[in-house]
């Protein structure tokens, strides 16, 4: 496209992202020498990752005594075995180097009466007894998140790493053999369009909670690395694993952490009642996720939901006292009275379950590889890495565990690290094929130039409606298959999309379209895997198939996007790995799940 001026970059790495995932694999390549960029769309300390709260695990015992297998198991079972038993190994195993790395970056943890880490209990977390709730999640108060990030932002610009700040992404760069060598990006502040080329490209570049209405995720969630690699033909894996949080501020969607109810906090019903003793007789309300808010969404529909619509539950903090929530919980504190008007020393908080965390991603294998499976078998993508909660490792399986994101997204963000570092030499010297990079321009002047009649909102809208009614915390063949036509008909709109600014310099209005095209992609992936699974596993509960068929259905989806206007999309299935690195564990077989 010779109407666009390319400014060319040269890397031996490019990361897409800088949230903890993207930070953490580029302070690694930073730091053992290699040349990185580190391509951002918000200022790095903005990424979603800064919003994260409760914390991150790892089985250090600081409170009481714990061990990393524990942890495995927990996570194994959290992942209603559809997790892989081999990268959860390595995750829950680097969970305590990789915690105690952090402290030394100068991580700013919540201490222990002794100057140890402060471990608060979270979710669905056991001892070995698998009865005796642990003290697992590593916390700064209720800001982890936050300190991650600075630290890590830190830890990069000491080894010097390369930022390219408000810069969007937009495709990802292929060589002759199939190998991916660079990427195309637009940058706000000016509008000029640039091309990185390098041996490998990194993406982590965060979840797609903006597809539905309401998500405690950031408005940047939308999904663009899973677009990107969904474009150059990888499948994307678990999409129809989407968690909700049981704790979405009613009806703001902002995050109440599940250290809350860490902290001795409650859910009671209109009635008063504290409902999870029915549901979750030994965890109550710190049972798993999917757990909670499947029966908080019951509690409503049966008619015993708070308020005037009986449209909420209510989640009580006033008998832990002011001075544990001014210690512990300060920030939540102050979101529930900015967003709820409550007082939580005096009042319980309004909320509901709402999007927070997508399990499913661009599958990869626990160096952060990228693996396509073609004709039934699995190969690895040269040059492409994902990393964090663009890809499907899969640690999470069909339910992730509280606190272990900020520790997939470190784990897996040095792995890649070191993978890279050995790999390098062998990868390819990127060459510029003048092709490749005309087809991503392609797509940008496409929506740039879009001069339709429906806005970006409209079809926005259309589709986060589609997706918050047809896949939500139930499901059935009712509603998916509506919710798989309409997604088609949301999708077939994008030809009809009109822009109201066609200029290039900090154009917010072609951004969001960008973003649109790519969240139509993953929303269309995750409705259609959704449909196709005839079970009840994780995240994915369906009235019509209340049980979980591991005889059928223990295997990871792969949804391939054909043609997203079209509405084609393609599925197949992967088994899942259940058996462990090494010995130093032993694999957990299916069992039935309770709390
Ligand atoms: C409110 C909230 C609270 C949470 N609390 C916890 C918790 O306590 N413990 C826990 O373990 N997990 C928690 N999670 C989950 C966890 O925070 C996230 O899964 C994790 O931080 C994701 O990190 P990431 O590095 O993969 O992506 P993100 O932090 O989302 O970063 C994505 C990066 O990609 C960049 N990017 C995206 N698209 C493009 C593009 N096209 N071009 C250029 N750059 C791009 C963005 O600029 C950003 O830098 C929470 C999540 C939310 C929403």
């Amino acid at each position: 496209m010779d109407k666009y001026k390319i400014v060319d970059h040269r890397f031996d790495a490019i990361v897409v992202g800088a949230g903890g995932a993207g930070l953490r694999a580029t302070f690694g390549m930073a730091s053992a020498g290699m040349s990185v960029g580190c391509i951002t769309k918000v200022f790095p300390t903005r990424s979603h990752t800064v919003a994260a709260q409760g914390g991150i695990n790892a089985a250090l015992g600081n409170v009481v005594e714990d061990d990393w297998r524990s942890h495995f198991f927990d996570t194994v079972k959290g992942s209603d075995w559809l997790g892989d038993q081999d990268a959860i190994q390595y995750m829950t195993q680097q969970a305590i180097p990789a915690v105690i790395e952090l402290e030394n970056a100068g991580l700013p943890f919540s201490r222990t009466e002794e100057g140890k880490i402060y471990q608060r209990p979270f979710g669905g977390q056991y001892l070995a007894d698998h009865k005796t709730i642990a003290h697992r999640t590593c916390a700064a108060a209720d800001r982890t998140g936050h300190a991650m990030l600075h630290t890590l932002y830190q830890e990069c610009l000491r080894h010097k790493a390369n930022f390219f700040v408000e810069y969007v992404a937009l495709d990802l760069l292929q060589g002759a053999d199939g190998e991916v060598n660079g990427v195309m990006a637009y940058c706000l502040e000016d509008g000029s369009i640039h091309r990185f080329s390098a041996k490998a490209v990194v993406l982590a570049t965060g979840g797609y909670g903006r597809a539905y209405q309401s998500t405690t995720n950031a408005h940047i969630c939308t999904g663009d690395g899973q677009a990107m690699a969904a474009r150059i033909g990888v499948p994307l894996q678990d999409m129809e694993m989407v968690q909700f949080h049981p704790t979405g501020i009613y009806p703001a969607g902002c995050l109440i952490t599940e250290g809350a109810r860490g902290e001795g906090g409650y859910l009671t019903n209109g009635d008063g009642e504290r409902f999870m003793e029915r549901y979750a007789p030994t965890a109550k309300d710190l049972a798993s996720r999917d757990v909670v808010s499947r029966a908080e969404t019951l509690e409503i529909l049966e008619g015993r939901g708070c308020g005037p619509n009986k449209d909420h539950c209510m989640l009580h903090l006033e008998h832990l006292g002011a001075d544990v929530l001014a210690e512990k919980l300060p920030g939540i504190s102050e979101t529930a009275m900015i967003f709820a008007g409550v007082d939580v020393t005096r009042e319980p908080i309004p909320v509901l379950p709402t999007v927070h965390y997508n399990m499913g991603g661009i599958p990869t294998n626990f160096h952060g590889e990228v693996i396509n499976h073609q004709n039934g078998e699995d190969k690895v993508v040269p040059g492409l890495f994902a990393i964090g909660e663009c890809a499907c490792v899969s640690v999470h399986g069909a339910n992730r565990l509280g606190a272990n994101s900020l520790l997939d997204i470190i784990v897996f963000g040095r792995a890649a690290a070191l993978r890279l570092e050995q790999t390098l030499p062998d990868l390819k010297e990127p060459k510029l094929d003048p092709q490749a990079s005309a087809s991503a321009m392609e797509r940008f002047d496409r929506v740039r130039t879009a001069k339709g009649n429906r806005k970006v909102a409209e079809i926005r809208a259309g589709m986060q409606s589609t997706m918050q009614n047809r896949c939500a915390v139930f499901r059935t063949a009712e509603t998916l298959e509506a919710g798989v036509r309409e997604m088609r008909e949301v999708a077939a709109l994008m030809p009809d999309l009109g822009i109201s600014d066609h200029g290039m310099i900090f154009n917010t209005d072609l951004v969001e379209a960008l973003e649109l095209d790519n969240l139509l992609g993953v929303a269309l992936a995750t409705m259609d895997s959704a449909n196709a699974r005839e079970e009840s596993r994780g995240a994915h509960a369906r009235d019509d198939f209340p049980e979980r068929d591991d005889d059928k259905w223990m295997k990871h989806s792969l949804a391939w996007v054909d043609n997203q206007v079209e509405g084609e999309v393609r599925l197949d299935y992967r088994p899942v790995k259940s058996a462990p690195l090494n010995d130093e564990v032993e694999s957990v077989p299916p069992m039935k799940r309770v709390y």
